[in-house]
C-alpha cells in the first residue's frame, strides 16, 4: 500500500531527459522538504514549490492499476510513467518500482536526492533535483541531474563533476513562466549552458498548459 496523491494524464513529461514524451503520472503524498502548507512555504527548502502533495489516500497496486486503465489512452506502447511528489521515494520500494518498470515503456523517479533507491528495473531511470535540506545530504546516484536556478545552483559543480547529464532549469514563480525574475534565471542557465554544456530545461507542461 502507498500513500497516493493522484493519478492523472495523459500529459506529456515536462521535465528532464524524457521532456515531451507522453506519460501518467503517479504522484506519492509527502515530502521530507516541506509539510505542504501555505504559512511553512517561505522557510522551507523549497519556497518555490508548485505542488499539492499532501493528503491523498492509500493504495495497493490494484488500485493504482485501476486508476492508470482509466486515463490511459488505447495502444500506446510508448507510453511512460512520472514517478513523483512530493518525494517518491519516502515511499516507493522495490515492489512498485518492479511493477511500474514492467506496465511502462519507461519511468522517471522525480527525486530531491535525499532518500535511495530501491534495486529497479533498467527502464526506471532517476531524475535528481537536489535540494538543501538540513541534515539531509544528498545521496541518489541519478542517471541525471536537474538543477533549479538560481535557487539550488550551490548544487551545480557536484553535479558537473559526476559526468552524468545535468540539466538546468529556470525557476519559475506562482505567476508561470514569463516575468523579468524568470526571464533573469533563464538567461542565467543558458549561461550555464553555453559555458559548462549543461542542458535546458523548461517545463513543457507549462508552456504548452497540461498539468
Ligand atoms: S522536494 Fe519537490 S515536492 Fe518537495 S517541497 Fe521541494 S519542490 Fe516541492
Amino acid at each position: 500500500m502507498w500513500q497516493v496523491k493522484s493519478v492523472f494524464g495523459p500529459t506529456v513529461q515536462g521535465e528532464g531527459l524524457n521532456a515531451g514524451r507522453p506519460c501518467l503520472f503517479l504522484r506519492l503524498a509527502g515530502c521530507n522538504a516541506w509539510d505542504g502548507r501555505a504559512e511553512t512555504r517561505a522557510a522551507s527548502a523549497c519556497p518555490y514549490c508548485d505542488t499539492d502533495f499532501r493528503g491523498g489516500e492509500r493504495l495497493d497496486w490494484a488500485a493504482i492499476a485501476a486508476r492508470f486503465a482509466a486515463c490511459a489512452p488505447a495502444g500506446n506502447a510508448h507510453l511512460g510513467c512520472v514517478l513523483t511528489g512530493g518525494e517518491p521515494l519516502l515511499q516507493a520500494d522495490e515492489d512498485l518500482l518492479a511493477r511500474l518498470g514492467a506496465v511502462f515503456a519507461w519511468v522517471d523517479i522525480e527525486t530531491n536526492g535525499t532518500r535511495a533507491c530501491p534495486p529497479r528495473p533498467a527502464n526506471v531511470r532517476i531524475s535528481c533535483s537536489p535540494k538543501r535540506i538540513s541534515g539531509q545530504p544528498v545521496v541518489v546516484e541519478p542517471d541525471w541531474w536537474k538543477i533549479l536556478i538560481p535557487d539550488q545552483e550551490a548544487f551545480l559543480p557536484m553535479a558537473l563533476a559526476s559526468g552524468r547529464p545535468v540539466l538546468v532549469q529556470p525557476t519559475c514563480p506562482d505567476a508561470g513562466p514569463q516575468g523579468p525574475a524568470y526571464r533573469a534565471a533563464l538567461d542565467r542557465c543558458l549561461d550555464l549552458c553555453f559555458r559548462h554544456g549543461c542542458r535546458l530545461s523548461i517545463q513543457v507542461h507549462k508552456v504548452v498548459g497540461v498539468e
